[in-house]
């Protein structure tokens, strides 16, 4: 509650301190500065003896106060501020001040009575000093009336009950002047006291309001809170309903958006479908309707569009069969059993359903153009499982799509059998480390001038049960999967490994095949750590072969990721360079230590490549990189390259890749072999 009542309002001492102390300064320059006057001005007297000795005292008294008055400022700040015995301190020097004063009016009284001068300016600067106190003391009245007293009562007593007549009027004015002092510092005082209630309950009206404040915000924050719960009970329960909803129609067979048969419903009627045409011994055929465009219609236009377009689809697709033929599989997705079609009349179909579909749908005043992707599957040629022919028809129409293809297909088994082989791979790559199915096989490479082992390539081998894949199919499966990673992971690992044990030939480099996915990966620079950590090679040799790819992909992040290989001491190397679509100038932008041309145009030197390596080599050197060749398979090949000035060599000319332990056989001949055959260096 705010406090308006005065007398409930303490006056504390501490402001009264402060205000008495601040004024204070100008009082006492300006008592040092008449006092000064008064002991100097007059000099030649027969007092002035008497004059430097008060003089002195007020200075004196003066100093102290001074010292005082800065010990104020410095800490009158301070928690620990005793503001009670600062003001006994400040009354004391001020009644102090203020008797050296009452006695010098007393010391003018009685002997410079005769020197009219001097003692007109001594009682005027006795009354500006009274006059001025009533200022700065205002904010005690008590000290102001005791300033006064001690200051004027000497002198105008003396005057009233003296004897020198002429001065007893200056004796009434005293005492006049004196309770008009009195009187003004008890109107100052209060209205001091005014000033800091009002400042007081100021404060306290502040707090009050920045109390209310934080109540009203704190009440606004729940409100917000309750809001948010109540939309969001809202929604919990919308999509309870709709989930219901869902369920309903699920339940009656029914897609909710089209009115069309549902997965189930339809399902159960290809089921149905087939077991009379098995009867009846007559060909069924499935269409499965993809619509390519739906998705930009719908990000483009909104949801609320898009469910228009899915039902106009369906209304042009119920042209083409009996309502209960007809069936959304989801999202785009439609599908159409056809009873009593062989797969000539299926294609058909097929094509006008394709056709209807290419016509442009006016919707809300827009001209929206799909078109569809049809894949057909047969009963009895393909399978008399509904669900088989479903799938069927989805993976012939997944792979026109894939394949850029427009116009609609028949399910072949050969296609079928490849995505079941692809599958059968997927499935047991996820295993394969777990059945210690992967192995790495290892190529030399070798230093076209010394001849020496500059690097050994670590290549991947899948076993699947028995049968060796090679790493040109299973290395996109991965990829595709995203198995790369941990596979990669191994291959880091195990190639470390093995190249810490080398001794052979200046124990070499050992150089590792990294895709693109794997370098992008956060965890790589991780695993790379751990894989030199827990193998011991020293960073040095390891060297890392990336594709051109990774431009394509991510051009900052390959050059920031290269960059963070590089600054362990790992070399980096572009691989197979010039089958991708980088051109010779970004290799500047990527930095790295090796280029690998590319066996393609090695096997192909004589078909024009020359040019093309003679530019590679050209722009390696310019960089400062060595140029490796892959795939020299005789040692023509190896000569010409050596002439063009390729720094190392890498083929089946010197070794194909093979295990481990062959690895030191092969590396103890070849020594062998340039001992004994020196001029092949
Ligand atoms: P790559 O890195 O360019 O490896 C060189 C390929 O050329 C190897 O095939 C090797 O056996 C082959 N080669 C070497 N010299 C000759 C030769 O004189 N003539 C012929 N015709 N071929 C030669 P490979 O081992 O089948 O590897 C194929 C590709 O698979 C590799 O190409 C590499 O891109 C990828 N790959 C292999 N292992 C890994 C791996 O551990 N991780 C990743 N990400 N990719 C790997
Ligand atoms: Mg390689
Ligand atoms: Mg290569």
């Amino acid at each position: 509650m705010i406090i308006t009542n005065r007398s409930r309002t303490t006056y504390p001492v501490a402001e009264k301190v402060a205000l008495l102390y601040t004024n204070s300064f100008n009082g006492l320059l300006v008592t040092i500065l008449v006092a000064s006057v008064l002991a100097f001005g007059f000099i030649g007297g027969e007092y002035n003896n008497a004059k430097l000795m008060w003089w002195m005292a007020l200075m004196a008294l003066s100093m102290v106060r001074l010292a005082d008055y800065f010990y104020f400022k410095l800490n009158g700040d301070s928690q620990h501020f005793n503001a009670s015995a600062a003001l006994i301190r400040f009354a004391f020097g001020i009644l102090l001040t203020a008797i050296c004063w009452g006695g010098y009016g007393v010391f003018a009284y009685f002997f410079l009575q005769n020197n009219n001068i001097e003692l007109t300016v001594t009682l005027v600067i006795l009354a500006a000093m009274v006059g001025g106190a009533a200022n700065s003391l205002a904010a005690s009245k008590t000290l102001t009336i005791c300033y006064a007293v001690a200051l004027l009562l000497p002198f105008s007593v003396c005057s009233i009950f003296g004897q020198y007549d002429h001065l007893r009027l200056l004796g009434y004015i005293g005492i006049l002047f004196g309770i008009a002092i009195a009187i003004n510092a008890f109107r100052a005082s209060s209205f001091i006291a005014d000033a800091f209630i009002f400042k007081h309950n100021n404060e306290k009206l502040n707090a009050a309001v920045a109390s209310l404040k934080r109540d009203a915000e704190q009440q606004q924050q729940e409100l917000e809170k309750t809001k948010e719960l109540v939309q969001q009970t809202q929604i919990d329960l919308e999509q309870e309903i709709e989930k219901r909803t869902e369920k309903i129609f699920q339940l009656s067979g029914v897609d909710p958006l089209t009115g069309l048969l549902n997965r189930t419903a339809f399902t159960s009627q290809v089921e149905n479908l087939v077991e009379s045409a098995a009867e009846l011994e007559h060909a069924v055929a499935l269409l499965f309707i993809d619509l390519n465009g739906f998705k930009q219609i719908n990000d483009a236009f909104g949801h609320k569009l898009g469910d228009s377009v899915l039902e106009e689809v369906a209304s042009r697709l119920s042209a083409f069969c009996q309502e209960q033929h007809l069936g959304r599989w989801g999202g785009d997705e439609f599908l159409i059993v056809l009873p009593y079609t062989d797969r000539t009349s299926a294609l058909s179909v097929a094509q006008a359903i394709e056709t209807s579909i290419h016509q442009p749908i006016t919707l809300a005043s827009n001209q929206l153009k799909l078109s569809a992707t049809i894949g057909i599957s047969l009963f009895p040629e393909h399978s008399d499982n509904a669900m088989e022919l479903i799938q069927m028809a989805d993976v012939t129409m997944y792979e026109q799509k894939r394949q850029g293809r427009i116009e609609p297909a028949v399910f072949n088994t050969d296609l079928y059998a490849r995505l079941k082989d692809q599958q059968a791979l997927k499935d047991g790559l996820v295993n394969a480390i777990e059945n210690k199915q992967l192995h790495l096989v290892y190529q030399p490479i070798v230093n076209a001038q010394k001849e020496g082992v500059w690097a050994v390539e670590a290549l991947l081998r899948w076993d699947f049960n028995g049968t060796p894949v090679g790493p040109d199919v299973f290395i996109p499966l991965a990829e595709q999967s995203g198995l790369i990673r941990e596979i990669g992971a191994w291959v880091l690992n195990r190639a470390c490994i093995d190249a810490s044990r080398w001794e052979f030939s200046g124990a070499p480099p050992v150089s590792v095949n990294v895709s693109v996915i794997q370098l992008f990966d956060d965890n790589f620079l991780d695993i790379l750590d751990r894989a030199l950590a827990s193998s011991g090679l020293p960073a040095e040799r390891l060297h890392i072969e990336i594709t051109e790819s990774v431009l394509a992909d991510n051009k900052e992040k390959a050059i920031a990721q290269i960059q963070l290989i590089k600054q362990r001491g790992v070399q980096v190397s572009i691989d197979d360079f010039g089958t991708g679509f980088s051109s010779l100038s970004q290799l500047q932008t990527l930095d790295v230590d090796h280029i690998k041309i590319d066996r393609s145009f090695v096997q192909d030197l004589s078909a024009g490549s020359e040019t093309i390596i003679r530019a590679t080599i050209f722009i390696a050197r310019e960089l400062g990189c060595d140029c490796v060749a892959e795939g020299i398979e005789t040692i023509e090949m190896a000569d010409q390259l050596r002439r063009m000035g390729v720094t190392s060599l890498q083929g089946y000319y010197y070794s194909k890749p093979i295990s481990n332990s062959a690895l030191l056989t092969w590396a103890n001949e070849f020594e062998q072999q340039k001992s004994t055959h020196p001029e092949a260096s």
